[in-house]
């Protein structure tokens, strides 16, 4: 299983909560990840890619 986290450089903008709600949540201004199972692998990658931030890690 891949691991999928978001670092401290999360700018809290929130568009990876509304792409992912169940995989991203939003935790005191940043994103968190709650269930990384929540979506595929192919969707969280193109979630991570649109992270203005490039927030978002994935180790597959
Ligand atoms: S898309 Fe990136 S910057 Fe925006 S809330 Fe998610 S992790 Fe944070």
């Amino acid at each position: 299983m891949a691991k999928v986290w978001v670092d401290d450089t999360c700018i809290g903008c929130e568009a990876c909560v509304d792409a992912l709600p169940d995989v991203f949540q939003m935790d005191d201004g940043k994103a968190k990840v709650v269930n990384p199972e929540g979506a595929s692998l192919e969707e969280i990658k193109e979630t991570a890619e649109a992270c203005p931030t490039e927030s978002i890690k994935v180790e597959e």
